[in-house]
């Protein structure tokens, strides 16, 4: 049985959102209780090929500046793309709208003047049950407490606090964050509403054996009357136009069903022999349209759902619990601005808004009709001009991603560059204790002097890098953000006036 405790966090379920919130909350020194429904962190469906996720550039960064990106095994084995492009350039296929191919060698990387060489990639493949793995480690050690077999049924929030039921125990805490999935009960209960677009179509992807896989093409294929992919002769992704009507019917997938699906997409006769794991998923896009209701906050898929192409789900979900993070840890260590929770919704539902939409496009280019086929074509010329790449890679690798925080200086609201100092450390290597930074490139004593008295809250950084970016002093959050910057002798007064405003000292 539990002993009566008083978190400052529940949070309800230990996917990788969850996880990472719970990493971020932790390292703040806030107490969190995971409640997780599933017995065990174990499944097919988060093994590779199901398993595979890919991951761009905000989220690498963000597990990087945690030091958690070296734990990915599979980070070892992959080389940063915007690097090899540097090379004689290379013509490989660096990502895809809509199932629609760019290329490394069509992309101007001149356009991200503050990716410096050193910057993490710009996206990797990784899977889901490494990358859990490594969060719930990390966890154990920051102090969460994480019980399996213990799903969320009930809650009840009061001005100061929130009862949570799972397992008929009682749990309490200071706050409740429903990281638990599309199906989220804490959404339900909560108050949330959920609200969106209904699907176009059933996605199956499943590990078979064919009979005769010579009849199918490898690679991604677009049909008149759907999508398949067939990879390693054994794993198949397909798209079937039909509303979502069998996913929503939750029949059990046979094999007879998805022989039939995968004939008439593939306008083949092919035969599967035995069909091994398999699920379905559709395009559904709903997004809650608050992210907070008193004491009940929602991140990851809780908060938002769409299809999974382009893969962006768990990058934006990664986002959320970066940033909610540090202020949910300032909001209980009355160490935040009323406002400051407030910006978890102003900053990250419009990038959901946008998530949300971009998949939204590249199903309405990808439906088996005429007018589908007309603007595909267009994107795809689009797509192979100089302009048209670079559009998509900075879409689809989180490049383009800024918060407005009412600064025009294009570094404010954006990640940090990945400076590196003379000695050769990098930016992103101090940023493993989450603290916020003022980094002083023009080493200035008196600057220096002035953040003696903040340095509980804020690390002072001060060194010469190898490439300033024309930037003398900024300060960071700890989600990584630049909060402020100056381009040459800091206004003391502004600086002031950021700090107060971010940290509330
Ligand atoms: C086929 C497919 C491919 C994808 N590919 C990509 C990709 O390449 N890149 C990408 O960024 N995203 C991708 N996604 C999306 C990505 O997997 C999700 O966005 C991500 O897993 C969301 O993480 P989460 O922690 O919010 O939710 P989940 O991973 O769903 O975790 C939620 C957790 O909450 C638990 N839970 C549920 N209900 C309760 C309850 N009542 N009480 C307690 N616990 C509960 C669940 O058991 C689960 O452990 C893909 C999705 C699919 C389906």
């Amino acid at each position: 049985m539990e002993t009566p405790q008083n978190y400052d966090v529940i949070i309800s379920g230990a996917g990788p959102v969850g996880l990472f919130l719970a990493c971020e909350l932790a390292l703040a020194k806030c107490t969190v209780l995971i409640l997780e429904k599933a017995e065990t962190p174990y499944s097919p469906l988060k093994k590779l090929p199901f398993g595979m996720r890919g991951i761009s550039a905000p989220t690498v960064e963000a597990l990087y500046r945690r030091g958690l990106l070296d734990e990915l095994e599979i980070h070892k084995r992959i080389k940063e793309p915007h690097q090899k492009a540097q090379e004689p350039v290379v013509r490989r296929q660096v990502g895809h709208f809509a199932g629609i191919p760019f290329y490394s060698s069509d992309i101007d990387y001149s356009q991200w003047p503050y990716r410096l060489p050193g910057s993490t990639a710009t996206q990797l493949m990784t899977e889901m049950e490494e990358l859990e793995t490594v969060l719930a480690r990390r966890a154990i050690t920051l102090g969460v407490t994480i019980k399996r077999g213990f799903e969320v049924t009930n809650l009840n929030q009061s001005a100061e606090e929130i009862i949570v039921i799972a397992k008929e125990q009682t749990f309490t805490g200071k706050w409740l964050v429903g990281c638990d999935g599309s199906r989220s009960i804490v959404r339900k209960l909560g108050g949330f509403d959920f609200v969106g677009t209904e699907p176009e179509f059933t996605g199956y992807t499943a590990q078979v054996d064919l009979a005769d896989p010579e009849k199918l093409k490898l690679g991604r294929n677009v049909t008149a009357t759907g999508m398949y992919l067939l990879s390693q002769k054994d794993y198949l992704i397909l798209q079937d136009f039909d509303y979502g009507s069998f996913h929503n019917s939750r029949k059990p997938i046979t094999l007879d069903h998805l022989q039939g699906v995968l004939r008439r997409i593939s306008g083949t006769d092919v035969t599967i022999n035995a069909l091994y794991t398999s699920t379905t998923w559709t395009d559904r896009s709903r997004q809650s349209s608050t992210y907070r209701n008193g004491r009940i906050l929602l991140a990851g898929d809780a908060a938002h759902i769409h299809s999974p192409l382009g893969g962006q789900g768990l990058n934006l979900g990664l986002g959320d619990a970066m940033n909610l993070g540090w202020k949910l840890a300032a909001t209980i260590k009355n160490s935040a601005s009323e406002s400051l929770l407030d910006s978890y919704q102003t900053e990250r539902h419009p990038v959901g808004e946008k998530v949300l939409d971009w998949s939204r496009a590249q199903v309405a280019v990808m439906k088996p009709e005429p007018a589908a086929r007309a603007l595909n074509a267009i994107i795809q010329d689009l797509m192979k001009t100089r302009d048209g790449a670079t559009y998509f890679a900075g879409r689809v690798w989180g490049l383009l991603t800024r918060y407005n925080l009412g600064d025009d200086h294009p570094l404010v609201g954006s990640g940090i560059p990945n400076f590196e100092f003379e000695d050769g450390k990098l930016v992103g290597q101090l940023m493993q204790d989450g603290k916020a930074m003022l980094l002083d490139f023009e080493m200035n004593d008196s600057l220096k002097n002035i953040m003696s008295k903040y340095e509980d809250h804020i690390s002072y950084i001060s060194g010469k890098v190898k490439n300033q970016l024309g930037v003398s002093v900024m300060l960071v959050r700890p989600d990584g953000i630049v909060a402020w910057v100056a381009d040459n002798n800091p206004d003391v007064m502004e600086l002031q006036k950021a700090i107060s405003r971010w940290f509330a000292i």
